[in-house]
Parts: C-alpha cells; structure tokens; sequence
C-alpha cells in the first residue's frame, strides 16, 4: 500500500532499491521541479526528472553517493539553466576534478552552469562552473546562513548539519512552507467582506513580499457598510490565520554513532514526519559499524525512539546481507506511532551478460 503523507506540495520519492546506491528524489508539486538528495547511480532516473531539476543535495562524496554527478551534467547539457549543488567542504575541487575529465572544446551559449555551494556552519562558499565558458570555474561571493537553512524557495526550505563519517556528511532536513489560511469565523467576528484583498494577502504570503502599508476594507454591520483603513496589515494577517502544521522530511545518509552526531541527529530531525536514514548493518556487524562509520539496526531503533516519525524508511543496507534483508526488518523496532516503510532489494533490472545479447546476420529478404 502506497503511504499517505501529510505533505501538501511535497511529493518524495526514493529512486534506489534497499540495496542500491541512495537517491531521494522530491517533486514540488505546483511547479513540477525537483529537488535531488544524493547522487549514486542515476542512470535510471527518466531525462525529464533531469531537466526538471533545480537542485542537488550531496551528503558526501563516497563514490556510491556521488558518481551519478557526471550523468546530471550530461543530460542537462543542453538544457540552458543553472543548477544548485550543495555538499560538505571540498565539493566544488571534487566537482572540478570530475569536470575537467573530459574536453569541452564544442561549448556552447546554450549549455547549462553549475553553482556549487559549500555548506560550512556560518555560510556557504559558491563557486560558478559555466557551461558556455567550457566549465570556467569562477568564484562567487560567499553567502551567509541564517540559521540551519541552506536553501529554500516559496514551497520549502533546506536545513543541513554536519555529521562524522570520518569524512564530512551533511544530514538535510526538508520543511515544507506553510500556505496562508484563512479563519472564515475570524472573518465574520472582524465583520470584513471578503474580496480581492484576500488573494493579494495569501500572495504576499507566498511569495515573502512586504504586505501593503494599508488596507482599505469593507466592514459590514447588519445592513449598513462602511469603508474603513486598517494600517496594521501584518496585525489583520496573523488575526485571520487559521493554524496549521508544516509537515518535514529527514535524510541521513552515511554516518557513525557517536555520542555527537547522535547530538545533532536529534536536533536537526527532532517531529520530523518522514524520516529516511541509512541502516547499513545488523545487529550482529555492531563493530563493523563502528569501524566503518555506519548505523547498524539497534543504533536506529536509538533514534526512532527518540524522534517518533509518523513514517520511517530505512535504506542503504549492505549487499552483503543480499538474501538476509528480512531481518533488517525484523530487528527495526520503530514506536508504535511509526509506520515502517518497505523498499524492493534492487529498483532495476538486473545488468545483461554478454551470452543475452542478441546478433542477427542481416538479409535483403526481411
Ligand atoms: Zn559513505
């Protein structure tokens, strides 16, 4: 059964198999772009997903989380944009690296740029590789952070936090942005006729924008109307607002169980809705978690207990439990509140060998 998430314009969808290299994928409903978390093997993902894409979230760059970077410049080449990265320290160098493997002699005006931005506590450092310019590297100023959000747009912001997997990886939490609602029974007690207004406040709303100095509004009081000015328009706006909850998504990729991660973990994904972490061992591999810097099953029961997701999908699991996965789920003891999610093993077909490939001698006749 397919889950019902309370998201309103958030649709996420994880493109890897549990065994498979990590890809979240959100789709923003109202305008149909993409955000992408991770970046292992891509090649499965349909081009449109690629040339609806504004974003890319890196937690790392281990190769399973970070080589489908060379296919996202392919197919959106041509695509005359420029897309966000973001990832821990280092990532534009790495980024550069991939880059300057191949040869960009043909470029053209129309080819799409790269805006890398390195995520450090206090800001992000940016860097410009440009399409037309065959993959310049130009660095932009840096920008400060407010606080944990590193992007956002009018549906959504992007929060991050640096977590230890003896390298850097950054952990993302994706709030959804509440709508403007409006109380109808609020409207009635402050006895306004609803109009126009309405719409122009919800946009303002939106789209962050200054709300008018003043409002010239229609009050009516049993048969009589009058014209009145209200000068605290931000005042009238929190008055009418019904309340509601904005609903989250975290994503923790690669990280190991200490006692500061685990910390930061808390904070940063503390009444997330859907929550999706790496599990790569069992119970039983506790000490190749802790040598190799991952989460083993006990160590995200830790966390389940403590966060109390309405949703939880494990992932990442190691191939090397490729016909044990039902175990992975028989030791998972998520809250009784918690709905545990279930990926296929492999989300593609399996990879052809070179005896399935058909060869026909060709002939005039057919
Ligand atoms: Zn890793």
């Amino acid at each position: 059964m397919k889950p019902s998430f309370p998201f309103r314009n958030l649709v996420p969808t994880f493109f890897s198999g549990l065994l498979d290299d990590p890809i979240l994928l959100l789709r923003i409903r109202p305008t149909g772009h993409h955000l992408m978390f991770d970046c292992g093997q891509v090649h499965h993902l349909a081009k449109r997903t690629f040339t609806h894409l504004d974003a890319i979230f890196i937690s790392h760059a281990h190769m399973d989380h970070w080589m489908g970077i060379d296919s996202v410049v392919r197919q959106l080449i041509a695509a005359d944009k420029t897309v966000d990265i973001y990832g821990p320290p280092g990532i534009a160098d790495k980024f550069e690296h991939r880059l300057r493997g191949y040869d960009w002699n043909l470029a053209e005006d129309y080819w799409s740029s790269f805006r890398v931005h390195e995520i450090y506590p206090q800001r992000l450092d940016r860097t410009l590789f440009s399409g037309p310019d065959s993959f310049d590297r130009i660095p932009l100023d840096p920008s400060t952070r407010e606080g944990e959000v590193v992007y956002g747009n009018k549906y959504l912001e992007v929060c991050a936090d640096s977590c230890d997997h003896r390298v850097e990886s950054v952990i993302y939490r994706i709030n959804e942005r509440p709508v403007y609602l409006i109380d109808d029974t609020k409207l009635d007690e402050l006895k306004l006729k609803p109009g126009a207004w309405l719409g122009k406040l919800k946009s303002c709303f939106l789209h962050q924008r200054d709300f008018p100095a003043e409002l010239k509004l229609t009050q009516i009081d049993g048969e009589d109307e009058r014209e009145i000015v209200v000068s605290d328009v931000p005042g009238l706006v929190r008055k009418l607002s019904k309340p509601q909850t904005s609903h989250s998504i975290g994503y923790i990729s690669d990280t190991g169980f200490t006692p500061e991660n685990k910390e930061k973990i808390l904070r940063l994904m503390q009444d997330v809705d859907l929550l999706i972490c790496e599990c790569t061992f069992l119970r039983e591999a506790k000490d190749r978690a802790r040598t190799s810097w991952h989460l083993c099953t006990d160590d995200v029961n830790e966390l389940l207990a403590a966060l109390q997701p309405a949703y939880f999908l494990p992932m990442h699991l190691s191939r090397s439990y490729s016909r044990r996965s039902e175990e992975l789920y028989r030791e998972l003891k998520p809250p009784e509140r918690t709905c545990l999610l279930k990926l296929p093993l492999q989300l593609t077909p399996r990879p052809l060998l070179a005896n399935e490939i058909k060869w026909q001698e060709y002939s005039e006749d057919e």
